[in-house]
């Protein structure tokens, strides 16, 4: 505990216990966010059935371990049968049971679901205000977003929100705290942006350059904000992204467990690697089995000075080094995250 700003801060383990299932239901979304990772080529562009989506949550199960289920998209909620998949996957034996969305809330969602199955509804949502979200996000986005929060709210379901840090808004996370305990979210998650799908190809920019910030802007800024928020009563969890001298690097695809799912049956346990055709697992008759190395698994092992292989692979501008040659930081794992709680 840090008793001069009255709330708790640590770096969160990979959790030994409890397994995660990342499940993208579907890759299609209303939407055309200028940072979103989503790949159809390489995700897949159909909509699971229903059974389907159940018998891969049995694939799951039973653990020895409590499972997790977060249901994704694309948009999760313009799945016809998202509900009827939250119900199952709570009856079969999920711990907790997510869906992430970007509070649009098609197919009258609230209406078919109820708090006892949903653990936490969790929005996107990149800006304090509508120009600087919808300048990423949409036109419009943001007011149907703040809309969709109210209304889970009203309807008793635990929320949190997701904002994705970058160079487009960065400037309005410190505004983030008013807003965020003015609408009753529970949680806040801050996101690094990711250099995947989108924002990797440079594609994004029809919506305005967006770029990921430095490590003094990120170290300047993050970690002020996410006390201010737990102040108020709001648990903040963000991505350590740079190791200290002296902390510990761990691969999550090594020691911890967690399952990216997506429609086309490929099964990742590294969310940097989800743009190659390098998964370690895939569904095939329903059945989850391991792919053929070469694939993600090995990389995994490779020690390196600059920390997390596949960061060094696809977003190598992170890193900086000595005169010597050495790396100046080690990057962690984009899955090592530190939370802040209120006291
Ligand atoms: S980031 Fe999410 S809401 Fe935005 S386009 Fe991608 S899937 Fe849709
Ligand atoms: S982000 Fe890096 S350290 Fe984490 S699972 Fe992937 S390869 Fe391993």
């Amino acid at each position: 505990m840090e008793p001069h700003t009255g709330h708790y801060k640590r770096t969160v383990e990979f959790s030994k216990d409890a397994i995660n299932v990342f499940f993208h239901i579907l890759t299609r979304c209303n939407l055309q966010c200028a940072h979103c990772y989503i790949n159809p080529e390489q995700h897949g562009r159909e909509t699971l059935p229903v059974d389907r989506i159940q018998r891969w949550l049995d694939a799951f199960l039973p653990g020895e371990r409590e499972v997790n289920v977060i249901f994704l998209g694309g948009e999760p909620t313009l799945h016809p049968d998202l509900a009827s998949a939250a119900a199952y996957a709570r009856r079969a034996g999920y711990a907790s049971v997510t869906i992430d969305t970007n509070g649009y809330l098609f197919n009258n969602i609230l209406d078919k679901t109820t708090p006892a199955i949903i653990d936490y509804i969790s929005f996107s949502l990149d800006g304090a205000t509508a120009t600087t979200n919808d300048a990423i996000r949409g036109a419009g986005s943001y007011k149907r977003c703040i809309e969709g929060i109210g209304k889970a709210v009203a309807k008793g379901f635990s929320t949190s929100l997701i904002y994705t840090v970058s160079t487009a808004n960065i400037c309005e996370l410190d505004d983030m705290t008013d807003l965020v305990t003015d609408l009753g979210v529970d949680r806040v998650f801050i996101q690094v942006l990711g250099i995947r799908g989108r924002s990797g190809t440079g594609e994004s920019n029809t919506r305005g350059k967006i770029a990921r910030v430095s490590k003094r802007q990120w170290e300047s800024v993050v970690p002020a904000a996410a006390q201010a928020m737990a102040k108020r009563g709001i648990t903040v969890t963000y991505p350590k992204v740079f190791l200290s001298d002296g902390e510990k690097f761990e691969c999550a695809g090594l020691v911890a467990e967690n399952y990216f799912v997506f429609p086309n049956g490929r099964v990742y346990r590294c969310p940097l690697c989800e743009d190659f055709p390098i998964h370690g697992m895939a569904f095939e008759n329903d059945r989850l089995v391991n792919t053929p190395r070469i694939n993600e698994t090995d990389l995994f092992c490779l020690n390196i000075p600059e920390g997390c292989v596949m960061n060094r692979l696809v977003q190598p501008g992170n890193i900086s080094y000595g005169p010597d040659g050495v790396p100046e930081y080690r990057i962690a794992c984009c899955m090592l995250k530190e939370e802040v709680r209120p006291a």
